[in-house]
């Protein structure tokens, strides 16, 4: 299909690295493009073209365009190519062509955690990869080895250019607020996680969340799970069941918090279309833990738990990880201004979140929305950490969970954790001293 062919990859981020690398194996013509001239200074292979800038004649000249997640649709270039009927392609869409063991998950929370335990169930089985959004792009798994089961974590802005991303299970694991700037309206923004489910086919699984109201209207099979409702996948006397089967006992398994059990559940579903047995399945909910920076216990300092949920970066996670948390909470929340409504926060947090101390960009926003807390404006994630140990109390759990983006002084949710759990090191040391 790509032979020959003149294909403009545009926006040289690592998954625009990988669909050109694929793109040069089935022996395309590749011309690499970005905006930032820098990106484009190591050239991901030598067989590629690269243009130092791109015009309204040059981009009608190309057969297909790949576009980077973080080009947005009212991007000039899109807005001609799109004129012109020229095909544009997000890099899963490219890949997924080429792909014949796929299997994809979005949603607003809980991708990684779900894509990572349906790999790990997979794998008692098949050979099998984790990746797309998590940082391994499709294109990757694709070049790496062919047979495996990918099993693809896809946002939303990798929905926006999909028109046949074809995987042969899919889910939304939950729409919430989020991403707004991005996609404008909440319409939209569903509207695109739908997408993941446009060209399933009769033989083809969407899994579905009987409690959440996300439902394809499209002819496929289907696996549901509930916690309250009769479903394939259901909780009955502390345990999680699987039609008649018992997977997992709740005291079995390490993951915190009711939204975990959702993600559990859904994993199952993937694992039980791919014929894992019920014994493997519960192995690999035991002996997961979850990732870093997703409501991490990062220590315990005089009888103050330490918890770090970087990770969580809209206002639905963050109530998930207070939820999660039994006890009295001293919360850290803020950071960049991503226009989400805070007063929607303050209307479900629980009176357990005793102290709440907002810092960054968004600090005033935050405190403008407070209607029942105590609050307390800081400049900075270090200034908010050194107020709440002031206060705390013993079993008082200080949490960071910041319900927003950390860009206004990280370079993402990484370095955001890592400055969290260094702040516990430096207060454990003096404590000890
Ligand atoms: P994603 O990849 O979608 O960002 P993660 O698995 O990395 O999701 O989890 C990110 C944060 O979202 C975690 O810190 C946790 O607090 C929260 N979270 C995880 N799963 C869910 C869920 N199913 N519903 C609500 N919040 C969740």
């Amino acid at each position: 299909m790509f032979k020959n062919k003149n294909c403009l990859v545009y926006g040289m981020s690592i998954s625009g690295e990988w669909a050109s690398k694929l793109l040069v194996k089935y022996k395309a013509n590749v011309f690499l493009f970005d905006d930032d001239e820098d990106k484009l200074k190591t050239k991901p292979i030598k067989t590629c073209y690269v243009l130092r800038e791109l015009n309204e004649n040059l981009i009608c000249q190309f057969d297909y365009i790949i576009l980077s997640p973080s080009i947005e649709k009212d991007n000039k270039f899109v807005q001609i190519a799109k004129k012109n009927n020229i095909p544009i392609l997000s890099e899963v869409e490219l890949a997924s062509k080429f792909c014949k063991r796929l299997v994809a998950i979005t949603g607003t929370n809980g991708k990684t955690t779900t894509v990572e335990l349906v790999t790990s169930m997979l794998k008692k089985r098949y050979k099998a990869i984790a990746c797309g959004n998590i940082g391994y792009p499709l294109s990757r798994a694709v070049l790496e080895n062919k047979k495996q089961i990918c099993v693809c974590e896809v946002s939303s802005f990798m929905l926006e250019n999909c028109n046949t991303f074809s995987p042969h299970v899919a889910t939304i694991l939950n729409i919430e607020p989020d991403h707004l700037v991005r996609h404008k309206t909440m319409e939209e923004y569903t509207k695109l996680k739908y997408n993941i489910f446009k060209n399933l086919t009769p033989r083809d699984y969407a899994v579905i969340n009987l409690d959440n109201g996300i439902c394809p209207t499209l002819d496929t099979l289907k696996i549901t799970y509930s916690l309250t409702k009769n479903a394939d996948i259901y909780l009955h006397s502390n345990s999680i069941f699987l039609h008649q089967e018992k997977i997992v006992n709740l005291n079995e398994i390490k993951l915190k918090g009711k939204h975990n059990l959702y993600n559990i559940m859904c994993a199952i579903a993937y694992a039980y279309i791919y014929r894992i047995k019920p014994a493997d399945m519960r192995d690999a909910i035991i002996n997961f833990t979850g990732d870093k920076f997703r409501i991490e216990n990062v220590g315990n300092v005089r009888g103050i738990n330490f918890v770090n949920d970087s990770k969580s970066t809209n206002i639905a996670s963050t109530l998930a990880s207070v939820e999660s948390i039994k006890g009295s909470i001293i919360l850290l929340l803020g950071g960049s201004d991503k226009k989400l409504d805070f007063s929607k926060l303050f209307s479900k947090l629980p009176k357990r979140v005793k102290q709440i101390f907002a810092y960054g960009e968004i600090a005033d926003d935050i405190i403008s929305k407070n209607t029942k807390f105590n609050i307390q404006k800081c400049e900075n994630l270090n200034e908010a950490f050194d107020e709440a140990t002031k206060i705390s109390l013993t079993n008082d759990t200080i949490l960071l969970s910041p319900a927003t983006a950390s860009y206004d002084q990280y370079k993402n949710y990484i370095e955001r954790g890592i400055a969290f759990n260094n702040l516990v090191s430096e207060y454990e040391k003096k404590q000890t001293r």
